[in-house]
């Protein structure tokens, strides 16, 4: 994404358009064939791929099929299909599309097209989290995100940068966690 085109996301209040334009991207940059050989052996079968489903976890090696030119998938074992989004919610146990399509964004390299900040904020102001072990439950999720999708950023900056940016992208990954745990809560209050 270029300069402009992400400032110009960022300045973006439509939380529920910058949701869709997540997903929008997500399925145009990651191929979903990339996404599936990261988690089961794929072999060529045609125009389509063939493997073992990991989302069910099953032995045949040829139930779970990509056609990468549809960018789907789908499992004649489990009979979960999808796309690549889709897919990465099952995988990565999120409910809700837009925060995979963010955190798959992020896995493969790119800006989610809003920062999640915005997202959460929404979030915050309807359901409050006091608890306090659910504050703990937070931090040790924040901190699996931060290693996860941060620290390799923090440890590429330069040395008299990286305490500042250490502390931005901790933020991020504790916002990306409050998000997370607000999602898998769903409908709750
Ligand atoms: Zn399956």
């Amino acid at each position: 994404m270029d300069s402009i085109t992400l400032a110009r996301s960022l300045q973006d209040k439509d939380t529920s358009r910058s949701a869709l334009r997540a997903i929008e991207l997500a399925k145009a940059r990651v191929p979903v064939e990339d996404l599936a050989a990261k988690h089961t052996e794929l072999r060529r079968s045609g125009s389509s791929l063939r493997g073992k489903c990991p989302v069910h976890g099953g032995d045949n090696p040829t139930a779970f099929v990509v056609a990468p030119e549809e960018g789907k998938f789908y499992c004649h074992a489990c009979g979960e299909g999808g796309d690549v989004v889709s897919l990465y919610a099952r995988l990565e146990g999120h409910d809700n599309m837009k925060t995979a399509a963010a955190f798959l964004l992020l896995e493969f390299g790119f800006e989610p097209p809003q920062r999640p900040q915005a997202w959460f904020e929404k979030d915050r102001r309807q359901k409050p989290v006091r608890d306090a072990l659910e504050e703990a439950r937070i931090e040790h999720l924040a901190g699996r995100i931060y290693r996860k999708f941060f620290e390799a950023l923090v440890m590429s900056v330069d040395e008299d940068q990286r305490a500042g940016e250490l502390r931005e992208r901790w933020r991020d990954a504790e916002q990306m966690a409050r998000m997370m745990w607000a999602s898998r809560r769903g409908g709750e209050t």
